[in-house]
């Protein structure tokens, strides 16, 4: 037994990463004061707004505010933060022309102008976005909606500790969007030791409940938790989604399950994103993470196990959670039951298989897709939607 088990079973799930969860999170009368102060002010971005809630929240654990030069070449170049900690991805305050810091702290205010949090400035520096784009993303194309945002963001970066509000969110997604600190005591009240974590952007299908039921059998929980931030264009509203989720939890005992929504841009970096996505649901509390084909991909940018590759490559102390490689699911009309190319030897023709072209023509069409394929209930969730 590693001297981790007996910390683990106390706090309901993983070490978080680097050791300790961070909190920045700011007190509503510190906000009342700084909300009509002259501090000045920098407007962000929805997906900066995201970032600065996941920062404050403890769910980038061990960040504990936006990067500075040093951590954003070591993050880009060698995947790790200058400590030598995981971290793939750089994390990033634009800083538009015309704004002037000058050191002390900064306002941080949606486009309402509503205070979302402060920065301590550190440093203010220029990023190579090109340079960026090739190493994080493996390519530069502003085809690619991940390289497309960095692409447009200010050269101009401004890095520094946060404190940021975490308040619930509003309506039936912001009231599933919960703290780190939050899932781990659900974790501890179910007394779960072990929970497997799934992410996913896109409505759950049989395919993705059977991986979910399969990593289930080994594990004593499950942390549904979709990512709710600022997606692209194309993607099924967070608020279908969830309704949908809800659907698919009746297929779940209501003790083994927990549904919660993770506020963070989608970055779409396929592997070098698979790896932050299991560090967040580490920091969430969980021992074990779903990674699946062409996991945090779009488009064809990224070969369908490259993100299992690397993250397999990665050395188990350093990730600190348990990636579960799944490839993708089917039902086989001649197994009977849903089944991957590893459990299932009949053809292809014997499997229930839609392009997701072919789903969304259906579900735009009103048809529902076989059973097979979807759940009723959740098809008819979308149907609704897609419906002009
Ligand atoms: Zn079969």
């Amino acid at each position: 037994m590693s001297i981790e088990e007996p910390l683990r079973a106390q706090s309901g799930g993983a070490l978080p990463h680097g050791g300790l969860l961070v909190d920045r999170r700011l007190d509503a009368d510190v906000v009342a004061v700084l909300g009509s102060s002259s501090l000045a002010s920098l407007v962000v971005t929805a997906a900066e707004a995201a970032d600065l809630r996941a920062l404050a929240s403890g769910a980038y654990s061990p960040l504990t505010g936006f990067m500075g030069s040093k951590e954003h070449q070591a993050v880009t170049e060698s995947m790790r933060l200058p400590d030598g900690l995981l971290w793939p991805i750089p994390v990033c305050l634009g800083l538009p022309d015309g704004i002037r810091v000058d050191g002390g702290r900064v306002a941080l205010r949606d486009a309402q102008g509503q205070l979302q949090g402060v920065l301590e400035v550190a440093e203010v520096f220029e990023r190579d976005r090109q340079a960026e784009a090739q190493l994080v993303y493996g390519t530069t194309d502003p085809a690619h909606p991940g390289v497309a945002r960095v692409l447009d963001a200010p050269s101009r970066v401004v890095a520094g500790p946060i404190q940021a509000v975490v308040e619930p969110l509003e309506g039936p997604v912001g009231s599933r969007a919960l703290t780190p600190a939050e899932t781990r005591a659900a974790f501890a009240e179910r007394g779960w030791a072990t929970v497997v974590g799934f992410q996913t952007r896109n409505p759950v299908h049989r395919a993705h409940e059977y991986l979910m039921k399969c990593a289930l059998e080994t594990v004593d929980g499950l942390l549904l938790h979709p990512l709710v931030g600022p997606t692209k264009e194309g993607d099924v509203p967070a608020e279908v989604r969830m309704a949908a989720y809800e659907a698919v939890l009746e297929y779940f005992p209501a003790s083994r399950v927990l549904l919660a929504a993770l506020v963070a841009p989608m970055r779409y970096a396929g592997p070098r994103e698979a790896v932050p996505h299991a560090l967040v649901r580490k920091n969430y509390g969980c021992t074990h993470f779903i990674v699946g084909r062409d996991h945090a991909g779009v488009g064809s940018y990224y070969g369908p196990f490259e993100a299992q590759e690397l993250i397999a490559s990665l050395p188990a102390d350093d990730l600190g959670i348990t990636p579960l490689r799944f490839d993708n699911a089917f039902y086989c009309r001649r197994c009977l039951a849903m089944a991957t190319g590893k459990t299932c030897p009949h053809p292809d023709s014997d499997h229930v298989a839609l392009s997701g072209t072919q789903v969304r023509t259906m579900l735009a069409a009103g048809q529902l897709p076989p059973p097979e394929f979807s759940r009723a209930e959740v098809a008819q969730l979308l149907i609704d939607a897609y419906r002009p």
